[in-house]
């Protein structure tokens, strides 16, 4: 496997400055291409399965995550307070005090459950600046999460419901999990909440677990201080693991802010709390895939999907006129012009673009393109709209597949 960092670099994906500081990298335009298409797979994924999605902020007064636990239980993780005026506000160090927030804003009854409330928004963790690079150990991560607050009878759907989207996004993007963790109290250490919730919790999870066909590892300690939880893990170039995407149960929260729904016989009662993570972080995501795909991104995220290649000056306003053509359909396109070195290097250094289209006379006369694929292959020429049409097919149906095989 490739390092990250390495590759990060040389395909500018992202860097650090250190006026901005370590663990805080930001993302370079080839990289924030390949976010982008991440984020909306998952929004899209999201909306399909019913969730709705919010946004809010990334600050909350101190007493939001003393209700919460966050402030006794995850002090360590979290940056100062910062004081103004009378008031003392931290940097969110999850996204879920915020969305029991979304769900209390009004009353709820049982007709709403359940409610998948997501977002795609920033969290903050204090790392010692020894333990930071690249972007699997940051300080500041954007985060896919989303909390989906139900009947206890619904918990046991919405966990095997939440273990097939992850399973369905993982293959997607091409990723092979290391193993999967069943992540469990230590015995003897201080949880929040009665043993009796915690096994019910641990039974759902097992459940999903067995009914997947998964096998799995029990991970003692690695639970959340409010539950346990199913914790997926990969493994990095360095074969170092860490959880990618993630299911906990949680009966705490709910209590701590006092959620409840109307019943169907009218009285009230107290909603669960699952939490999904389906990609994780944005940055661990991103670095874990340009490792498992060593730069040769699968067509849909690639940073840039075609490249054009006009064989000398001559082809350049061709070229140029089927670039505005192929951005115009959706895709990401770059013309590499005659000016930027002969013909071979060029295709040389454009060796991680999954399609290339080489114009030349041929192909400006009969208005037609021959695509040369990432793997080698050499299409026939066909018309630019048939080659257009080909490559959209590709990308929007997520294929790792450049092109069907004659
Ligand atoms: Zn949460």
């Amino acid at each position: 496997m490739h390092d990250h960092r390495r590759l990060g670099r040389e395909l500018e994906l992202f860097d650090t400055d250190p006026l901005i500081g370590a663990g805080l990298p930001y993302w370079l335009p080839a990289g924030a291409a390949i976010r982008h298409a991440l984020e909306e797979y998952v929004y899209e994924l999201e909306r399909q399965a019913g969730y709705q999605h919010v946004h809010s902020p990334v600050l909350a007064k101190r007493e939001l995550y003393e209700i919460s636990g966050h402030w006794d239980h995850y002090r360590d993780g979290m940056y100062p307070p910062m004081r103004i005026g009378a008031e003392e506000v931290v940097l969110r160090p999850s996204l879920c005090p915020h969305h029991a927030l979304v769900f209390r804003h009004r009353s709820r009854s049982y007709r709403e459950l359940p409610l998948r409330i997501a977002e795609l928004g920033g969290m903050y963790r204090s790392e010692l600046s020894g333990v930071l690079g690249g972007l699997t150990r940051v300080r500041s991560i954007q985060l896919n999460d989303a909390h989906i607050f139900c009947t206890p009878d619904q918990v046991a759907g919405e966990v095997a419901a939440s273990l097939a989207m992850i399973r369905q996004a993982h293959e997607a993007m091409g990723i092979e999990p290391a193993r999967f963790r069943l992540s469990l109290a230590s015995k003897g250490a201080k949880y929040v909440g009665s043993e009796r919730i915690w096994e019910q919790a641990t039974g759902i999870l097992k459940k999903a677990l067995g009914d997947a066909g998964l096998r799995y590892e029990a991970g003692e300690g690695e639970a959340a201080f409010y539950g346990p939880k199913i914790d997926v893990q990969i493994e990095d170039c360095s074969e170092r693991e860490a959880s990618l995407s993630t299911i906990q149960v949680d009966f705490y929260q709910p209590e701590r802010f006092g959620l409840t729904y109307l019943g169907s016989d009218n009285t009230k009662r107290r909603p669960v709390m699952v939490h999904r993570s389906v990609i994780g972080g944005l940055e661990r995501l991103v670095a874990h895939l340009t490792e498992v795909h060593a730069g040769a991104f699968p067509p849909w995220f690639a940073p840039i999907q075609l490249g054009i290649l006009p064989v000398s000056g001559g082809q350049q306003a061709v070229a140029e006129e089927l670039a505005r053509q192929a951005a115009e359909e959706g895709l990401r396109v770059d013309v590499i012009g005659a000016g930027e070195g002969s013909l071979g290097a060029r295709i040389r250094s454009a060796r991680l673009v999954p399609y290339i289209a080489v114009v030349g006379e041929k192909e400006t006369e009969s208005g037609a393109v021959s695509l040369r694929l990432r793997d080698g292959r050499q299409l026939p020429m066909v018309s630019t709209e048939e080659a257009l049409a080909g490559i959209l097919a590709r990308v929007r149906s997520r294929s790792h597949d450049l092109w069907p095989s004659a």
